[in-house]
């Protein structure tokens, strides 16, 4: 299956941080194309720190629910505490999204892909727009490029060069 993944951080070394979780990635799963490196402000919560988002694209015969569990033993490994505190977003090491999963449609109480989120954050729809700008999205059934085009969200989101 291919998986696009979205990383994202904004606490400590976070270029570090994401090049372990890439090495932790590969003992099951290839690694096929990555994205660069963009910065983008908090969104959710004030932070001084900018985070920084990168699409890491996959191919790995894990199952999604399987996918997702390590996925997170990553982000635990890697010093994520949780995302939230009192239902609040604050800064993080790292958090891994899972955006695409081929074609995909799942709505489960502890797993829905596409991401619930992706058609509404620059931050994800920027850097996903660098390859995978044709990619349809299979239940809004609007290409990657479409969907940056109809976002609302102006939050800062800058390629890091
Ligand atoms: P997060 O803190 O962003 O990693 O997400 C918190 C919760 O979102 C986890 O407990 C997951 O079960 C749930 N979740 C639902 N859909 C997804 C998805 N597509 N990718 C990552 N987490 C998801």
């Amino acid at each position: 299956m291919r998986y696009i993944l979205l990383f994202g951080g904004n606490k400590g070394n976070v270029v570090e941080t994401f090049a372990e979780a890439e090495r932790q990635l590969a003992d099951f799963a290839r690694i096929t194309r990555k994205s660069s490196l963009y910065r983008s402000e908090a969104w959710g919560f004030e932070s001084d720190d900018l985070f920084y988002n990168q699409v890491v694209e996959i191919e790995s015969d894990a199952e999604p629910l399987a996918m997702l569990e390590a996925l997170q033993q990553i982000e635990r490994s890697l010093g994520r505490t949780s995302k939230s505190v009192g239902g609040h977003y604050t800064s993080r090491t790292i958090d891994i999204d899972i955006l695409f999963c081929d074609s995909k449609i799942i709505e489960s109480e502890r797993l829905t892909i596409p991401h619930p989120m992706l058609h509404k954050r620059r931050f994800t729809l920027l850097p996903l727009c660098e390859y995978w700008s044709e990619y349809v999205h299979p239940k809004l059934q609007k290409t990657v490029l479409q969907l940056l085009c109809e976002c609302d969200d102006k939050g800062f989101v800058e390629k890091c060069s």
